[in-house]
């Protein structure tokens, strides 16, 4: 098997499953660590290593016991909650256990009590991990009062109950603490999705025009400059050339002036519907300015193009528009040419310019290809 397939076999292919497995991946080094640190202060005969031995196994199977639970949780339903509760439980009774052999070490053996909580903040919400803490709370000052009542000598009654003080403060601190950065989290989670959807929403306003929802002459720009990019290589062939039309909306001042602005808007918008339903899946179609479009037609001969031209022309000529009453219809005039090998695109637009130009001074409402 590749290390990548064992890889996936022990710790799964999703990345939420991942993550949390190398959580518990830390936590077993932790106990681990634990364990060799206390079986070294054993040789020194600071604690019995029998006992030692008895927490090295009981940590095992629980470790082993909590990745099984992990790796394969969601096909047994269980939540990352109710998870990372049972590690939480399983942890605090590691604790309860270390706290019991480790003799004049146990004061230390604390600390974990703190690892417990911060690492059921991933999972928890505050409320809940407060639960958990004070739970773990309980335990450990149950254990420590029942040695200082079995064995008063090696637990003082007196030193059992300011340590569990320290450690009640502590823990209940850290508890909140957590609580308040698992809240910061959600909060900083919140504003970057409103701040991505804003991001969204001022990347449309910047490409696309408000009047007709076309690509805006910004956008069109970088279209521009990024079909130069794409035929840096294949430019000059035949076949892949693309096209570029202008269109110019004829006597729209007309149409402004006989019937108002708001109808000289509305032409706008129903010649952009227009256009767009016969433009192809790569065409681009922009408003360049006032009444004037600009048409990109990639990898596009002169004559296919002609005809895209032509079949909008033909459906802007059928077009109604609410309150305009043009006895010769709504028409455009179009100036089309292809680039011609690798030329700058702008030379293309200015040719283009020219061909409308001719469209227009020879009687308007037809494409000249330049
Ligand atoms: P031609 O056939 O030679 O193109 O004549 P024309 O009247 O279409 O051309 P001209 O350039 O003289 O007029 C264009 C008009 O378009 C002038 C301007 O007021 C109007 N215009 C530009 N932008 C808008 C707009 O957003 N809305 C409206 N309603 N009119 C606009
Ligand atoms: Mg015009
Ligand atoms: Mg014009």
């Amino acid at each position: 098997m590749s290390p990548a397939g064992l890889s996936r076999l022990l710790f799964g292919a999703d990345p939420k499953l991942r993550r949390m497995l190398s959580y518990w991946g830390a936590t077993a080094t932790l106990y681990s660590a634990f364990i060799v640190m206390l079986l070294n202060v054993g040789n020194r005969h600071l604690i019995e290593r029998q006992a030692v031995l008895g927490l090295a196994v009981y940590g095992a199977c629980g470790m082993a016991a909590t990745y099984l639970l992990v790796r394969f949780g969601s096909r047994l339903g269980l939540t990352p909650t109710v998870l990372a509760a049972l590690q939480g439980v399983f942890g605090i009774s590691c604790n309860m256990y270390a706290y019991s052999i480790a003799g004049p070490l146990r004061g230390a053996t604390l600390m974990g009590l703190m690892v417990v909580v911060v690492f059921c903040t991933f999972a928890l919400r505050p409320r809940q991990t407060l639960v958990l803490a004070a739970a773990g709370l309980a335990c450990m000052g149950l254990t420590m009062w029942w040695h200082q009542a079995r064995d008063p000598v090696h637990y003082p009654p007196a030193v059992e109950a300011v340590t569990f003080a320290i450690m009640a403060a502590c823990s209940l601190t850290v508890t909140l603490l957590t609580g308040e950065m698992t809240k910061l989290r959600a909060r900083l989670k919140a504003q970057k999705e409103e701040l991505m959807k804003a991001v969204e929403t001022i990347r449309t306003l910047a490409t696309i025009d408000e009047l007709t929802a076309l690509a805006n002459r910004r956008h069109m720009n970088e279209v521009l400059a990024q079909e130069e990019r794409r035929h840096v290589h294949g430019a000059g062939a035949p076949d892949r050339a693309s096209c570029i039309a202008l269109l110019d909306i004829d006597f729209f001042k007309q149409i402004n002036d006989r019937h108002g602005h708001a109808a000289g808007d509305e032409v706008l918008r129903g010649f952009a519907a227009a256009a767009r339903t016969e433009l192809r899946a790569n065409d681009v179609l922009a408003r360049w300015g006032g009444e004037e479009f600009l048409l990109l037609l990639p990898d596009t001969g002169e004559a296919a193009a002609k005809s895209v031209v032509e079949r909008i022309s033909a459906r802007v000529g059928r077009l109604l528009v609410d309150g305009v009453t043009e006895e010769r219809g709504i028409s455009f005039s179009a100036g089309l040419t292809a680039r011609r090998g690798a030329e700058a695109l702008a030379d293309t637009v200015n040719r283009a310019d020219k061909a409308l130009y001719q469209a227009k001074s020879s009687g308007r409402d037809r494409v000249v290809v330049a």
